[in-house]
């Protein structure tokens, strides 16, 4: 078990990085804790895996460190530090048993016996495999391959951590939310440091006590599922998180109020005049702008679309002319396009090109 520590850590796949477009990683300093389930989110080619493939060792960064529990690993092959990783495509022995795949990695580590055949069938237990323990890897389907891969993964009880880059993609959707709540279950029994990286929200959201989001290799944001939700640092995890993602509109914005087109929105911060040369945001959630009937005293907007999801209903809006995204009550008739927005100020964030400015309380 460890803990990791990235010290101004970067990589880049050209031999002389002239400028930051040049870093697949840009350099960066974190932290994961020992014992966290932690999901790496970002779109694809934003550089996670070149990240877990430094962690894991598979890749010599260009730059920085990487530290074990303090000691220094970033010279050390992969079998030397320790990691068990599983990969998007499933890495499984046709010729061997499930039950000899699954105890490979641990007779590469020197165990044998009753520890070893108890370790096996603990494993398979988990993962619902108990029954094909004696079938050979070539009869299996795609999904028991992949699952067979997970344990692989999860078999060796001395592993440090625990990287998997996106075991899920070529499962079955059905039996994708199975094995991660298993995943979860399995973090909770084995108290192993897990890094999931995923392009999918769902899957990190569900996974993941922190979440690590990545935007053109850099790290934009640290935190609980609820922190990115409610307060993204920068407004690509507004938009990439949520669905519809965070509005977002050019605004001027000085002490305790936002201007948008002709219109004043309240803040619930003070904040110095922002002009200059940033490019200045102000962005909310669907989820915290919500329609009422025209004169209501919000914000007057045009109604151009309604959405319904099912459980909520959600508007399309021109404020300004600018197009927005709103929750629309469930009691709400509206009468033709005119309506009100009224915008919760505590979840009104503002941004100066792209990041999150903190007002004054
Ligand atoms: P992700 O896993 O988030 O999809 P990657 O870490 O695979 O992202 O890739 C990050 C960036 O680095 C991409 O622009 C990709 O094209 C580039 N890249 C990845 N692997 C290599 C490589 N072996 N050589 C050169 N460029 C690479
Ligand atoms: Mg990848």
């Amino acid at each position: 078990m460890a803990r990791i520590d990235l010290q101004s850590l970067g990589h880049s796949y050209t031999p002389n990085p002239k400028s930051d477009d040049d870093y697949a990683l840009k350099p960066m300093t974190h932290v994961w804790e020992q014992g966290g389930a932690y999901a790496l989110l970002g779109p694809s080619g934003c550089g996670k895996t070149t990240l877990l493939n430094i962690i894991s060792g598979l890749l010599t960064p260009s730059e920085g460190r990487v530290l074990f529990d303090g000691k220094d690993v970033t010279a050390l092959p992969t079998e030397a530090r320790n990691i068990a990783q599983v990969f998007q495509f499933p890495v499984v022995y046709d010729t061997m048993t499930v039950y000899e795949n699954l105890a490979f990695p641990l007779r590469n580590r020197g165990l044998r016996g009753a520890p070893l055949d108890a370790r096996v069938r603990e494993i398979a237990g988990l993962l619902d495999l108990t029954a094909d323990l004696n079938r050979r890897g070539r009869n299996l389907t795609a999904d028991a391959k992949q699952k067979i891969s997970l344990g692989r993964g999860l078999v060796r009880p001395d592993v440090a951590a625990i990287l998997f880059d996106e075991p899920l993609t070529v499962i079955d959707p059905h039996l994708k939310w199975e094995l991660r709540s298993k995943l979860k279950a399995l973090h909770r029994a084995l108290d192993l440091t897990m890094i999931y990286v995923t392009h999918d929200q769902t899957e990190a959201l569900t996974f993941a006590d922190k979440v690590v989001v990545m935007h053109d290799g850099r790290v934009v944001q640290v935190g609980r599922p609820q922190e990115l939700f409610e307060r993204p640092a920068h407004v690509f995890v507004g938009h990439f998180i949520g669905s519809p993602g965070m509005n977002v509109l050019p605004a001027e914005v000085s002490g305790r109020a936002a201007r948008v087109g002709g219109h004043v929105i309240a803040l619930r911060r003070g904040y110095p005049a922002l002009d200059g040369k940033a490019k200045i945001e102000i962005g909310v959630r669907p989820e915290f702008a919500t329609l009422a009937p025209a004169g209501a005293g919000g914000v007057p907007v045009r109604v151009r679309r309604l959405d319904d999801l099912g459980r909520t209903r959600i508007a399309r809006v021109e404020l300004s002319g600018l197009p927005m995204a709103a929750t629309v009550p469930e009691d709400l008739t509206l009468a033709g396009d005119e309506a009100s927005l009224l915008l919760d100020p505590a979840m009104v964030h503002v941004y100066a090109d792209g990041t999150l400015v903190e007002g004054e309380a």
